[in-house]
């Protein structure tokens, strides 16, 4: 990171009175993080999905607002208290080693929100960044409007995995976890292009269980 960048940085981490925001959810002026006091105590810690799989928190109350706002919004403190929340999540991971770590792709861009999000994960947790190792081959429908089986459908074949990826244990990332047929897409192709193992890391997941 350039001089200047990390001293605005570091500024804005440390809470310093130049960087004053909105709290996300209620509004109220907070210091370096997406959400204030009050707000933080409506997080809610998600049940575990499978030992490969983790969200850190219910995409419900405040935790939705701050997702929102930093994918629509773009400001710097919700994706610096995202992040926070992936490395809270990773402790579940920890005693694991990674290879590398990616964002689920998006087709046609590279640098999404997402993919920065995971960038700055990856610098705070000490994780190689490849996120050139799985692409989106192609445009899909939006995957809410499907039933189940159309999900499944409409992602078939639609990435593709590097064979950097033969033997790696690697660690995919997504901001929302919903019916998971998106990341599971996404471990099958990096499996059969020979990884050794998947694991999946979500910032935050939907509260009720979508049939399959
Ligand atoms: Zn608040």
């Amino acid at each position: 990171m350039p001089y200047f960048a990390k001293i605005i940085y570091n500024l804005r981490r440390t809470g310093s009175s130049l960087f004053t925001y909105d709290c996300a959810h209620c509004g109220k002026a907070v210091r370096g993080r997406a959400l204030c006091e009050e707000c933080e105590k409506l997080l809610m810690p998600a049940a575990e999905e499978n030992e490969n799989t983790v969200s850190v928190f219910y995409y419900d109350s405040a935790a939705k607002s701050a997702l929102l706002k930093h994918k629509f919004s773009g400001c710097d403190y919700c994706a610096d208290t995202l992040c926070d929340w992936l490395c809270v999540g990773f402790e579940k991971l920890e005693n694991q080693k990674f290879d590398f770590a990616l964002p689920v792709p998006s087709f046609g861009v590279t640098e999404t929100k997402l993919y920065y999000l995971v960038k700055d994960f990856c610098a705070a947790k000490e994780i190689p960044f490849k996120p050139s190792v799985l692409k989106k081959i192609r445009k899909t429908e939006k995957q809410h409007n499907l039933s189940a089986k159309d999900r499944k459908e409409n992602l078939k074949d639609a990435f593709k995995a590097s064979s950097a990826v033969a033997g790696k244990t690697v660690l995919l990332i997504d901001d929302i976890l919903t019916t998971g047929t998106t990341v599971s897409e996404c471990s099958k192709t990096l499996l059969e292009a020979g990884a050794e193992k998947v694991f999946v890391l979500t910032v935050l997941k939907t509260k009720f269980d979508y049939e399959e």
